[in-house]
Parts: structure tokens; sequence; C-alpha cells
């Protein structure tokens, strides 16, 4: 495939924008070469600036849960812009996602909707340190919670990749409020709740991890932490960011049956615009200004357009639940399909998957954590295997540590096509 022009224009992004992007994972660095501009998308397919068609395994990094500019998204934001985009004044379609979100979510009675899920994470983590007057919070290496500073600790996704786990910018005294546990560690949590006795506001983790690869909860490790945490008096956080209204309505909390305290939204809940949130019971969400003390607020928040893209996404994901098996089905057919190649080529590899999150790992290890994902990161593998996908016309994320993200706007035949390049590449490799 040609990418002549992706490459002219990130060469005039590089002049005005850092590293030519908006977002660091974007720029290829770990696997090298130029970033492909995006023209236009439609349903399972990206079009980009060379008239190149990409099947996207990436989904705008997991938003677009039914595909590109799907018809009745689309058509809710058009809609809604027509009638302004700001007003900076609450609006009615705020309180129906609120609705919607809280009946389709376990465990919650309010829900604030922010920006992004940055947003969404920190002020969860600044909500649990109010409601429970503690100041620490534990965090899982690999996880990743947005850019906020207490989470540039070890964190997953692009913060791996750049080899920046600690960034310069962030201060002593926060890195000192956040401990560091190993996912699927449940004795190494009790280990620093015990050492840190009384100080802890919170546990943060995804409970389905993506952005070390796709990491399942190993069994018992998410219901030994709302053990630990009803014992302890610290709050549970689900950063639900990827997982939520993905992997079922309810998220991990539905299909793992156990609830956390606060849970944290984006990706899908904006239907591919900016969208966070998080929500809890009435007694923590209640702690939150205008009604509580801890301060949060934001110009744009529950933006219209957003909310109608949103709106939007859920009403279709509620009225329509057989989406959810939909897309788990089309994952594992996927993952068999990949499977039979990769060993029919006899290539080492681990397939790490939970519903329609899923990951190529290189090497024979388990990946279960961060350590045994670095270990086959480092392989090098991985780059070879995106770049021959890259060619192929299959568009996989830039990086060993993230997930792929499966839309139902794929077909059987989109499947079977990217089979048969796993299949291509895997000789080269
Ligand atoms: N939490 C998780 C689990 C994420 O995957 C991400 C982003 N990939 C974030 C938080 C941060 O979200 P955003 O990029 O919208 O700030």
């Amino acid at each position: 495939m040609i990418y002549k022009r992706s490459s002219a224009l990130f060469t005039d992004a590089k002049k005005v924008i850092p590293g030519g992007v908006n977002s660091p994972v974007r720029a290829f660095k770990a696997v090298g070469g130029d970033p492909v501009f995006v023209k236009r998308a439609a349903g399972a397919y990206l079009y980009d600036e060379d008239d190149n068609q990409l099947i996207d395994y990436i989904n705008s990094w997991g938003p677009l849960i039914l595909g590109h500019a799907h018809k009745p998204v689309v058509d809710a934001v058009v809609e809604k812009a027509r009638m302004g985009t700001s007003f900076g004044t609450p609006t009615e379609i705020e309180t129906r996602i609120a609705e919607l979100a809280v009946k389709m979510v376990p465990n919650i009675d309010k829900i604030r909707m922010v920006n992004s899920g940055t947003e969404a994470c920190m002020s969860a983590v600044r909500l649990a340190r109010g409601f429970t007057g503690k100041d620490k919070i534990i965090k899982f290496a690999g996880c990743y919670h947005g850019h906020s500073d207490s989470f540039l600790i070890q964190a997953g996704s692009g913060a791996v990749t750049f080899g920046s786990p600690n960034s310069p910018g962030v201060t002593q005294g926060t890195a000192k409020d956040t401990l560091l546990a190993n996912f699927n560690d449940l004795e190494n949590v009790k280990e620093l709740v015990e050492a840190n006795k009384e100080e802890i506001a919170c546990i943060i983790l995804e409970p389905v991890a993506g952005n070390m690869g796709c990491i399942p909860p190993a069994e018992g490790f998410l219901k030994g932490l709302r053990k630990l945490c009803d014992e302890t008096g610290i709050l549970l956080v689900f950063d639900e960011v990827m997982t939520g209204f993905r992997l079922a309505a309810g998220g991990v909390q539905q299909r793992e049956n156990v609830v956390a305290d606060i849970v944290c939204f984006g990706k899908v809940i904006g239907g591919g615009l900016p969208v966070g949130a998080f929500a809890a019971r009435n007694e923590i969400m209640d702690h939150l200004a205008p009604i509580g003390p801890v301060y949060q607020a934001g110009t744009l928040s529950g933006n219209p357009l957003a909310m109608a893209a949103g709106l939007a996404m859920l009403t279709e994901l509620d009225s329509n639940p057989e989406i959810f098996k939909s897309i788990d089905k089309k994952t594992a057919y996927l993952h068999e399909g990949m499977e039979k190649v990769l060993k029919q080529n006899e290539i080492d590899f681990t397939i790490n998957r939970y519903g329609s999150m899923i990951s190529v790992h290189f090497g024979l290890d388990a990946v279960t954590d961060f350590a045994s994902a670095a270990k086959s990161a480092n392989l090098g593998t991985f780059n070879k295997f995106f770049h021959g996908m890259l060619e192929n016309g299959i568009y996989i994320a830039p990086s060993a540590y993230e997930t792929w993200f499966i839309s139902d706007a794929l077909s059987y035949e989109d499947l079977d096509r990217t089979i048969e390049v796993v299949d291509k590449v895997a000789k080269t490799l």
C-alpha cells in the first residue's frame, strides 16, 4: 500500500504539533514508520489520505462499538448541532442519558459527565479522597487511567511505549501518594494495605485490563479486592473507560458480578465524541459540588452534541443486548482463526481475550500482568507483525501494549480476510 500523502501530512504536522500528533500513541513511535492520516471512515473501514481502505481494529480506541459513522449517532449529532452547540446551562438530554446509564449499570444512583476518561478517573479519585478523608491510592502497574499526575506512575498504554513511566512534571509529593501493586496479585495488595493502614482512600483498576494488551482478571481477584475493601473501608474504583458499555450493558461489574464503589466511563458512553463520566451510589455522589464539598466542574461537560451521540449509542445498546453477544462471537471467531494459522506457522504466541477485547502477544509465556506483557513486547516480533498487517490493509494498534477493539460493523468476511493476512504475515516473522 502507498502512504505517500500520509507521510507528507505527517511532515507538515510535526512542524506545528509536538511529534505531529495530539496524543502520543498515534505517532507510531513504538513500531516505527509514519502514522496513517485518516480522511473518513464508514462501518468497519478507515479510508486514509492515500485512499487506502483499512479494516479497523482500533475503532477510535474503543468507542465505536457499532462501527464508524453509525447512522443513528451521526443523525443525532447533526440534528442537535442545528439547535446550537453549547449553552453552559442544564439541558434535558443530560438527564435522559443519566437515567439510561443509571438503569444499565449496577450499583450506581447518580452519574456526572466530564469530557474524557482522564477527567473521569481524576475526579473519581478526588471524590474517593474527599469521601474517605484519606490521601493514598493503590493503582496497578500497567493499568492506564489517563494522564493526570497521580496515575503516571507505571502506567500502561502510550506511557509505557514511550518509556516514561514516571513522567517529568509529576512531583515527588504526588507520586508518594500512589502505591503500586501487581495486577492479578491479591496478596501484594493486601501487603500494601497492611503497610499503609488507615491511609488509603481507594484502589483503582481496570477490572479487565486493556492497556498492557488485554489482561482478564484472575479467578477470585476482583472478588478478593471487593472483600478487602469492605473489610478496610477503602473504596473500590473500577475504571470501565474501555470496558463500560462494551463487555456488557453493565460492564465488568455485571459480567463478573462484583460491584465497585465508583465507576469511571469514557469511550462508548460518548459514541465517538469527547465524553467521560463517573458514577456511584448517592452517599458518595452527594459529596460532589454543588451539594457537597468536593469540587469538580467543566465548561463543556454535558455538551449537547456529545450527549446526543452518547444517548443514541446507549439507546441502541440498551434496546438490543444481542449486540454484546454478536461482538463477543465475532471476537471468538477471530481468536480461533488467528490461533489456528499462528500455530500452523509455528509462531510462539499467546492470545488474550475477554469478550470483544483481544490482544496477540508473541512468546509462549502467559501474559497476566505488566511484567509478562513487557517481556513479550520486548521480543520485538510485534512490530514486524504490525507493519505486515498494515501493509495488507489491516489496522491494529501501533503498540504491543494495546488491546484490539472489535466493532459489530465487522463482517465475517472481514474477519476471514484478517485471518488470511495473519497467515500471510506469520510466514514473514
Ligand atoms: N482509563 C482507561 C482504562 C483508558 O483506556 C483510557 C484511555 N485509553 C483512559 C482512562 C483515559 O481516557 P482519555 O484518553 O479519554 O482521557
